[in-house]
């Protein structure tokens, strides 16, 4: 099956909102919304997909100041539903709120001469640590590149709810380039992905940072 057919990866492009589209994967994780028959709600009106990607970009923009290969990574928290009623309290709609950046990490392998510090990984850490958990369940990852082997794998041990990144690697993406870790039928772990984020603008990042080592 390809990366494609997969039902947990979202189409490209897809912002969070349409996530709660009668085809989209929201139902599932809200198997008991009570809301479920009223019109889409303005659930996340106040954040997108594209907007914690642009502070993923931004951290890419530091590695890439020092030196690194610009790739940086946010964890997002779970934020809470509240539900807006009617005069009679009656449920007219439901909104995410309080969903904040709790981990920042961009790619810093040279400078602290660290194989790991891979952007998602750093971004994971600083999450753990602002929860004082290594479980960051409910979170999303956003990242700029799609994550490597080791990345991917991390990703599991933290029990992250949604993965959303930019631009492919095709020459080490674990999320479906050159292998696939995420959903794999071995592992009990259930994440949903999108991919396509900010695509352009992640690889431009890349590709002016390897023009110019050339240059
Ligand atoms: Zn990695």
């Amino acid at each position: 099956m390809s990366i494609h057919d997969d039902p947990n990866i979202d189409k490209p492009n897809n912002a969070e909102p349409n996530d709660d589209t009668p085809n989209g994967d929201k139902s599932r994780s809200l198997p008991d919304n009570p809301f479920a028959g009223l019109t889409r709600a303005a659930a996340d009106s106040e954040d997108s997909d594209e907007r914690w990607m642009e502070e993923a970009l931004r951290l890419a923009r530091l590695a890439e100041l020092a030196g690194e290969v610009p790739i940086g990574a946010v964890v997002v928290s779970e934020g809470r539903y509240v539900i807006d009623t009617d005069a009679d309290g009656r449920p007219l709609d439901r909104r995410i709120v309080d969903r904040r950046i709790i981990g920042r990490g961009h790619n810093q392998v040279v400078s602290l001469s660290d194989p790991c510090a891979h952007a998602e990984i750093q971004a994971l850490r600083d999450a753990g640590r602002t929860l004082g958990n290594y479980r960051l369940n409910g979170c999303q990852l956003f990242v700029t590149l799609e994550p490597c082997a080791m990345c991917a794998g991390a990703i599991v041990h933290a029990r992250i709810a949604r993965l959303v990144f930019g631009a492919r690697d095709p020459k080490a993406g674990a999320v479906g380039s050159i292998m696939e870790i995420l959903n794999h039928p071995h592992l009990n772990h259930r994440i949903r992905i999108a991919e396509g984020v900010l695509a352009g603008r992640c690889m431009d990042i890349l590709q002016s940072f390897f023009r110019q080592r050339r240059d």
